[in-house]
């Protein structure tokens, strides 16, 4: 009777663990500079939480487009700060991707194996807090990595995302000349967009956005998360965000 107990509770125990690893789905440390599925068009925004972050939501959401958005724990704002976990939850809940773009921006290339998880682990522990969701890619700093980045980001179960078209908003462009960009590149006909800018600028949320919306939808494309233009999950999994995030702190 005692070793039926027993094996009843193992084969419980396997049927338990082989529910939560079938839920799993990891990346491979593939990287990413185009994407997969054509015809699909993925806007990418980085560097945040930051203030323009829900302006960014709702304007995709107007035109029933999709975004990512690849935050950092502690860059700009505190990503504990409630007004900005309540911005990534927002944004979340639209539907919009959320990844990771490291804890603190560094440039991963110079940091040890054990900094980069840091790095890393700290980032997807916040994201997983407030979201529920387990990371599934990641974009490096100044997309900035090598062969240690990308065993890292394996290890991890996540796929490292660079971009096929900067907008250059970070080099000092105003808007009319990224719009320019824009028309330039989509004159090329790419069979896929995966564009990198980034939430921390006011003219990025404001002008650049509804432009490019309206010029790639005009085009033909379809404009979607990171995961769907690669025809995958968006997480390794969801579960139940923290409910009181008051004792989470950046430092
Ligand atoms: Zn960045």
């Amino acid at each position: 009777m005692k070793s039926f107990v027993i094996l009843s509770s193992l084969a419980l125990f396997a049927s338990a663990q082989a529910a939560t690893l079938g839920n799993m789905l990891k990346r491979s440390g593939v990287l990413i500079y185009d994407c997969a599925i054509p015809g699909t068009a993925a806007l990418t925004f980085d560097d945040g939480p930051n203030d323009y972050q829900k302006i960014i939501g709702d304007t995709l959401a107007q035109y029933n487009a999709k975004g990512t958005f690849f935050v950092n724990g502690n860059t700009y704002h505190c990503i504990y700060d409630p007004k900005y976990a309540e911005s990534v939850r927002y944004v979340f809940d639209q539907g919009h991707q959320i990844a990771s773009h490291t804890w603190s921006h560094p440039d991963l290339t110079k940091l040890s194996d054990a900094e980069i998880h840091d790095e890393m682990c700290k980032i997807e522990d916040a994201i997983l807090a407030i979201t529920g969701a387990k990371v599934a890619y990641m974009r490096p700093p100044f997309a900035a990595y090598n062969d240690n980045v990308i065993s890292v980001a394996k290890c991890r179960g996540q796929d490292v995302v660079i971009a096929n078209f900067d907008a250059q908003d970070w080099n000092g462009l105003t808007p009319d000349q990224t719009n320019v960009l824009y028309d330039n590149f989509v004159a090329t006909n790419p069979s896929t967009v995966l564009a990198l800018q980034h939430e921390t600028y006011n003219g990025t949320a404001t002008e650049v956005l509804p432009y490019a919306i309206e010029l790639l939808q005009s085009h033909g494309y379809k404009l979607v998360t990171v995961a769907e233009c690669m025809g995958n999950e968006p997480y390794q999994w969801v579960q139940a965000p923290v409910s009181d995030l008051s004792s989470y702190k950046c430092t």
